[in-house]
């Protein structure tokens, strides 16, 4: 099946220039989503994985069924200020600017094999803190997961070097 047609490009959103991939039309789609949850529960079945993190909304969809159907537990890394307990946080570069997530000192054990998920991979800030985050806990970051990778001039998988990454999609930039 190809994962690409399910894929709804929005040009200018939620900013003039941004070509916003919308991951919605590939989520309803019964068979779409059930194929892009099986690809990723099969490459990572029987590398014990015991947690699987993922990035707050979008990360979310896939995250719980891939826990889920991997045996493992799930992990919340969520945009500053929703997480209630003790947390660990880490700043990142945007564009113009810095962002931040957090996730709980607590939600993973020293040595456990964890994987990552998040919907796109663009210039891989977001990931690579999240990595961080992990290994924050003590976590072995065992793969890092993508529905789509925007492949080009962002050098998102550089950023990303030494990491096992897996990308169901990719999508050429355009410039
Ligand atoms: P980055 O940190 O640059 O790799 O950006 C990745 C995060 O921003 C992901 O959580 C995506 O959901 C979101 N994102 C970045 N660019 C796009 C895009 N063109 N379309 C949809 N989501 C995007």
């Amino acid at each position: 099946m190809d994962l690409l047609k399910f894929i709804r490009n929005v040009p200018n959103f939620p900013i003039e220039g941004i070509q916003f991939k919308d991951i919605t039309t590939l989520a309803k789609h019964p068979a779409a989503f059930k194929e892009s949850n099986d690809i990723i529960i099969n490459h990572y079945r029987g590398r014990g994985i015991t947690k699987v993190a993922a990035i707050e909304a979008r990360g979310y969809i896939w995250g719980g069924v891939i826990a889920y159907h991997l045996g493992a537990g799930f992990v919340l890394i969520r945009k500053p200020g929703k997480l209630p307990a003790e947390l660990l946080s880490e700043e990142y570069q945007l564009e113009y600017g810095t962002d931040k997530i957090e996730m709980h000192v607590d939600a993973i054990e020293k040595g456990e094999k964890v994987l990552l998920f998040d919907d796109l991979l663009a210039t891989g800030g977001t990931a690579k803190a999240a990595c961080n985050l992990i290994e924050k806990a003590g976590g072995i970051v065992e793969g890092v997961v993508f529905v789509i990778e925007l492949t080009g001039s962002l050098h998102g998988k550089q950023k990303l070097e030494g990491y096992d990454v897996l990308s169901l999609v990719e999508i050429p930039v355009e410039e």
